[in-house]
């Protein structure tokens, strides 16, 4: 039910554009100077200091050091109401960045590649526009700004520290920048947004030998060779074609000379899936098979799966919330994207798990200014003109959601 007379709703709008429409040269000034000051996963000291320097100028009560180097900053209007959490991450790549920008990279071979920067700008204009409008919201909003997205996670340790209770968080949203689709685009839909992230290493121990007497040994290559293989055979013959899965082999390392049986050969690969039903599905599936060929071949395996992120699930009716938002945002229906799932991971779906929410792409490609490159390269760069459009979402969001009574499931 729409609450508020349409006409005065659009002036209220236009409103919140102007604002942060004046806000916009700060938030890009802060998103360049984190830009500046890229920093590794639970290593973002000075992006913590910074952002804690500028919530303690705006009087917004924070907490810091939360999983390392994680805040979360609480801004309560004077009316109680629902509990609204924005995440944002903060850190960035092991890349050298190859940008001829003012702004470029301080830091020798890191970079912020993925856009981590501007999320970061985003939350801070958004915790600087709620503060100053603490009446057009009832209720609570709690901004998490969390390390490490890039791995090991930061997301996990930081639900594990309580961020989402005390007060209790109804629900949460967050957003990435995308340059799989272009300014003016925002991709959300319900469901999986993105992939489940899970690894595994396994080592085939055969025994090595001369390379013309074979028969006097058990050659690891050939034995990863037919893993290799059979492993393409799980989601090709195993996983119900209506559902999406990969299983990549990414390294795969034996022998020294050409004329040497190897003993030994190392494989490592990942796993994306987006049905949480396949959990532990995969790792149970590739042992097996690796199980299978060594005893057929008379070898042995040494065997780790790690499950990292589980996959990125939106609940529909905050999908809902924020489709509808981003519409009135984007101005035209083709500005909304649904198809726009990857078998990307983020760690965004450990807060999904623990509160409904939503997490929804910001596109922010324009190839007219040479800004779309793919996130993770070193000339990865984004239109700024995002920034101040992911701020008026995430303001326009928590306005909604903390106006209505809004019944999860
Ligand atoms: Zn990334
Ligand atoms: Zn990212």
């Amino acid at each position: 039910m729409v609450s508020t007379f349409s006409g005065a709703r659009s002036v209220e709008q236009s409103s919140i554009r102007s604002d942060i429409r004046a806000l916009q040269p700060q938030i890009v000034e802060w998103r360049r100077h984190l830009h500046q000051r890229p920093e590794l996963g639970f290593q973002e000291q000075l992006t913590a200091q910074f952002i804690a320097q500028k919530l303690q100028e705006w009087g917004i009560e924070h907490q810091t050091g939360i999983a390392k180097t994680g805040i979360v900053a609480t801004i309560s209007s004077d009316r109680p109401g629902p509990v609204l959490a924005i995440r944002a991450d903060m850190d960035a790549l092991p890349i050298q960045e190859e940008n001829d920008v003012p702004y470029c990279s301080q830091h020798d071979g890191i970079m912020h590649a993925c856009g981590h920067d501007g999320h970061t700008a985003i939350a801070l204009g958004t915790a600087y526009y709620l503060a100053q409008h603490r009446e057009r919201f009832s209720g609570t909003v709690k901004i998490i700004f969390q390390p490490a997205e890039e791995g090991p996670g930061g997301a996990k340790p930081m639900v594990e520290a309580g961020v989402l209770k005390n007060p209790d968080v109804d629900a949460i949203i967050g957003l990435h920048l995308w340059n799989n689709l272009p300014l003016g685009t925002v991709g959300v839909r319900n469901g999986a947004l993105m992939a489940a992230v899970e690894c595994f290493n396994c080592k085939i121990l055969g025994k090595g030998g001369h390379g013309a007497m074979p028969h006097q040994t058990v050659d690891s290559i050939v034995v990863s060779a037919q893993i290799v293989n059979a492993l393409q055979t799980i989601v090709a013959r195993n996983v119900d074609p209506i559902e999406s899965a990969v299983v990549t082999v990414g390294k795969l390392h034996a022998g020294t000379a050409l004329n040497v049986i190897a003993d030994t050969a190392c494989m490592s690969g990942t796993v994306r899936y987006f049905n949480p039903k396949f959990e532990g599905y995969f790792e149970q599936r590739i042992e097996q098979v690796i199980a299978g060929i060594c005893q057929s071949q008379g070898a042995s395996y040494e065997f780790e799966y790690l499950r990292l992120y589980p996959p990125t699930i939106n609940n529909p009716q905050m999908a809902e919330l924020v489709r509808s938002i981003a519409l009135d945002v984007v101005e035209t229906p083709a500005g909304i994207v649904p198809e726009c799932q990857t078998m990307g991971g983020e760690d965004m779906s450990f807060f999904l798990q623990a509160v409904p929410g939503c997490y929804f792409f910001l596109g922010s490609a324009n190839p007219d200014k040479d800004l779309a490159y793919p996130h993770h390269h070193p000339r990865f760069n984004f239109d700024e003109t995002a920034l101040e459009m992911g701020v008026e979402i995430f303001v326009r969001c928590v306005e909604k959601f903390c106006k209505r009574s809004l019944e999860i499931e």
